[in-house]
């Protein structure tokens, strides 16, 4: 049962996804372990995540551990139709299309659920929404379910706090071994990544302005400080404005940063954080983009306001001009710039955070009565697992604590 673009992709998607298992080597043993040990037998897996290489690559380590699949993408302009293909053509449920209507998206995320799922994989919430809020009756089906990103635990967190999740949701998202790298080294290549594969622009010598100084926009930031940009960052918090500040970099509103910024990036988590106010200052040639959630970041409802004209500039990129005369530039209809304008991040970043989704799913298969309804920290014992493993892969050892050492770090009274 699918609902994808054209099976007859499948060749070139089975190329990408032949592509990062070579660089996924975390995953490729879980692989290896889950394929002798079936911990997914009789179990039925509900995912929502960007439907690219890496993610398949997850999917299809989950299946080879027993799982019956149920898969979607979580942003319409992240999914890759050969991709999907590839996935459909070894047998697996996928119901997602590239530049899915908001309707034929919702669509999709029903047929997910509809496969009654054991363990949901969601990646932003949007799964767990759903499920609640349209199918109560499914919910006693569901062992549990993980997390992959910030936006996606502060809703879970919210529903927790109301009382309404009704099922363990590990809070993958916020192991060390996730957000230290993924949302930090990550999305900084990435978000580079995309956005100089669409501009095809320099950076060097260019005003950057970060809005958002949590893990993303750190790496953000420092990415474009290694290209030779000047780099601004604005920020609500007045701690993470100082550490900004301590980093080199200047900090100031958005509505003084909008007059000088050549490259404008979002990774707050927030909405309307550029709006009109900003846009109107802008210079002519700015370029605007997202990396934080969906597309609620940069207001596009107000830059379709202020333009007497629109045009596509570049493939990927719309040109808004103002009665001025300025074009104002953003990028991907203000969606993720990594996913709907590239590939995402990296296949060694991704490894790491999908090892932790593998090893998360199989905790809940086989310890949920041991979750509690609600928001769960991943494992202490699976972050160390992955950071070991991959220690290992890198050829990298560290040292150990003696039995002194740890007698001593542990008292008081030395
Ligand atoms: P974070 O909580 O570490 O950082 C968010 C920062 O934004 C905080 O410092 C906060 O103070 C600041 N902020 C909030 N509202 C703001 C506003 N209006 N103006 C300026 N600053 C504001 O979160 P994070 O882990 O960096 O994630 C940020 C967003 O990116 C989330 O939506 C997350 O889901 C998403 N994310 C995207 C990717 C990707 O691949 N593009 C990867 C990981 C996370
Ligand atoms: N569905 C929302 C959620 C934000 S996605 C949206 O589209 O706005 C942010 C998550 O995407 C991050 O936590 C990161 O782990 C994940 N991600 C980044 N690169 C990826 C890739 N190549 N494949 C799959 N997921 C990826």
């Amino acid at each position: 049962m699918s609902e994808i673009k054209d099976v007859s992709l499948w060749e070139s998607g089975e190329r990408k996804i032949q592509w990062v298992k070579a660089n996924m080597p975390l995953l490729s043993g879980l692989e290896k372990e889950f394929v002798q040990t079936k911990p997914f037998k009789n179990i039925r897996v509900a995912l929502s995540v960007h439907l690219e290489a890496k993610t398949a690559y997850l999917c299809r380590v989950l299946a080879g551990g027993g799982a019956e699949m149920f898969v979607t993408g979580s942003n319409p302009l992240s999914t890759q139709d050969d991709v999907a293909a590839a996935l459909v053509n070894g047998g697996m449920n996928v119901f997602a299309l590239h530049g899915a209507t908001a309707e034929q998206y919702d669509a999709h995320l029903s047929k997910v659920i509809e496969g009654r799922p054991n363990i949901i994989i969601d990646d932003g919430g949007d799964l767990v929404n759903l499920i609640h809020n349209k199918y109560p009756d499914l919910i006693g089906e569901v062992l549990g379910g993980c997390e992959e990103t910030t936006t996606g635990i502060i809703r879970l967190k919210a529903m927790e706090n109301d009382g309404e999740l009704k099922f363990p949701m590990i809070a993958v998202n916020n192991a060390r071994c996730k957000y230290l790298f993924d949302n930090r080294y990550g999305t900084g290549q990435s978000v580079w990544d995309g956005i100089n594969r669409t501009t095809n622009l320099v950076v060097a010598g260019k005003k950057v302005v970060v809005a958002g100084y949590g893990w993303c926009g750190k790496g953000v930031a420092m990415r474009a400080k290694g290209f030779g940009a000047d780099v601004i960052i604005t920020e609500i918090d007045p701690v993470k404005a100082m550490e900004a500040k301590m980093e080199g970099f200047e900090v100031m509103p958005m509505t003084e940063a909008a007059k000088v910024g050549d490259f404008f990036i979002t990774v707050t988590g927030c909405k309307d954080v550029i709006t009109e106010e900003a846009m109107k200052n802008m210079k002519d040639g700015a370029i605007l983009c997202n990396a934080g959630h969906f597309n609620v970041e940069i207001n596009t409802g107000d830059l379709e306001r202020i333009a007497v004209k629109t045009e596509l500039r570049r493939n990927n990129i719309m040109g808004y001009l103002t009665a001025d005369g300025r074009w104002i530039n953003l990028i991907a209809e203000g969606r993720l710039v990594n996913l709907a304008a590239g590939d995402g991040h990296p296949a060694e970043i991704m490894d790491m955070s999908f090892a932790i989704q593998a090893l998360c799913a199989k905790y809940i298969a086989e310890n949920s009565s041991l979750l509690k309804r609600g928001v769960n920290n991943v494992p202490e014992s699976i972050d160390t697992e992955v950071s070991r493993r991959k220690l290992k892969i890198w050829g990298v050892s560290i040292d150990r604590l003696s039995e002194e050492q740890e007698k001593y770090i542990n008292s008081w009274n030395v």
